[in-house]
């Protein structure tokens, strides 16, 4: 970074000193992730990112699965209460049991190992759901009278999905369901088990729907919500990058104005005056411009101000910053640039400057001059300084007849 200057795309409340931006750039990364340096990480902290990883992504795949393992304990329990009251058989709810946890444990791992990241969705959402949904629909089969546990533990898979499945997986989802539960269902009736309610079946089926359907239904809501909020969210960072270029660049040129400029020759000084490089300021001011809008009209005197800034702009360097500094004067900084080569550069410009035709109908083109005051800050002082020698400069350059560079070292 040293020794360069602001570049006009740079934004100087984005910007910092290169050397200071370079030392606090570990410690800022160390601070976003919320690590301490690894000499100081606690038992604690080390055990969380062994079980979790220090990826920030991975932690929130990681932490949703384990979301999702909790509610799905929390039906292991259930189910192991119906089995302990006796309406379930315990061997079967057992070996559900182990379904279920190895079926955790399979995510966990393919998860945490990165195995996931090579699938289109390495949260697994859509897998996970999947899985409970069988899961649930063998505990519908081995739960005997309280199977309407499994209504509730649907739903609550579900609403997983609503948030992290598209529409069109939800109607898959939906589907295998229906299959699964359907299937359940029918092995149900099959048992045919002691006091077993073909109406009560019946009016599960009935809730099972319900659930399916009102779920697949929310889900198309929810996306909606969501892709009106992403939409928002987008507008107002265009919104946001609008006023920003509305408050730092001029309209007519799409040059930086003057307010920036000021904070980027501020910067420019301090960090000069520290590193002992030479920095130049011009100023820079079309000859005779009051007579183009008196003769072609201020339309015509818009255009040549356009096609100047373009001139200038692309005779100098993209290093080099070329502000709006006001009605027909522009000021242009170049850092790190010893004298005579920015004096080549500038008469480079001069030239260009006079080399431009503005071509118009029925007329001759118009073409302009421009008088240049350039200056070299000096040690130690101000910026308010450094721009006065610059316009007296310019003055000189215009009192000499103008269509020259003056310098005022
Ligand atoms: P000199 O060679 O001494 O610089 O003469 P000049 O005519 O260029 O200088 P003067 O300051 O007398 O006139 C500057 C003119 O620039 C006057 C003003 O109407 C015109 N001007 C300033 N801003 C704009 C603008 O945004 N658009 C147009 N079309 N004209 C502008
Ligand atoms: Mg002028
Ligand atoms: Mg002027």
């Amino acid at each position: 970074m040293k020794g360069r200057c602001l570049h006009e795309a740079d934004s100087p409340a984005a910007w910092h000193p290169g050397q200071a931006q370079d030392q606090h750039h570990g410690e800022d990364c160390a601070l976003a992730s919320g690590h301490a340096s690894p000499r100081h990480r606690s038992f604690r902290q080390r055990l969380h990112d062994w079980v979790l990883t220090d990826d920030r992504r991975q932690r929130q795949r990681l932490t949703m699965a384990g979301l999702a393992a909790l509610l799905m304990l929390c039906c292991m329990l259930s189910m192991h209460i119906v089995a302990a009251v006796g309406l379930a058989d315990a061997r079967l709810v057992n070996a559900w049991t182990v379904m279920c946890v190895a079926g955790l444990l399979i995510v966990y791992a393919l998860i945490r190992s990165g195995y996931s990241l090579r699938f289109p969705d390495p949260s697994l959402t859509h897998a996970q759901i999947l899985y409970a949904i069988a899961c649930n629909a063998v505990a519908y089969v081995i739960a005997g009278p309280a199977r309407g546990i499994a209504l509730p533990i649907l739903a609550v898979v579900m609403m997983f999905g609503m948030f992290g499945l598209t529409p069109r997986q939800m109607i898959g989802v939906m589907v295998y369901a229906l299959v699964m539960f359907g299937i359940a269902g029918a092995v149900v009736e099959w048992r045919s088990e002691p006091g077993h309610s073909q109406a009560l079946s019946l009016a599960y089926a009935v809730m099972i729907v319900v659930v399916l359907l009102s779920s697949t239904f929310l889900t198309r809501r929810v996306q909606a919500t969501r892709e009106h909020l992403r939409r928002q969210r987008y507008e107002l960072a265009q919104a946001v990058e609008q006023v920003r270029k509305l408050a730092t660049h001029d309209e007519l040129t799409g040059l930086p104005n003057r307010r920036y400029m000021l904070e980027v020759l501020r910067l420019e000084v301090l960090r000069a005056q520290r590193s002992g490089q030479p920095l130049l300021v011009a100023q820079l001011d079309i000859d005779h411009f009051k007579t183009v809008n008196d003769t072609h009209g201020h339309a015509m005197g818009d255009r040549a101000l356009q096609v100047f800034a373009r001139t200038v702009r692309a005779s100098v360097r993209a290093s080099d910053v070329l502000a709006r500094w006001g009605g027909e004067e522009f000021i242009l900084l170049l850092c790190n640039t010893p004298l005579a080569p920015a004096d080549d550069l500038l008469e480079r410009v001069r030239h260009a400057v006079a080399a431009q035709r503005l071509e118009r109908p029925g007329s001759p083109p118009l073409q302009m001059t421009v008088s240049i005051g350039v200056t070299c800050l000096r040690p130690g002082e101000a910026l308010e300084e450094a721009l006065e020698r610059a316009d007296r400069a310019l003055y000189s350059a215009k009192a000499a007849g103008r269509n020259r560079v003056a310098w005022m070292t």
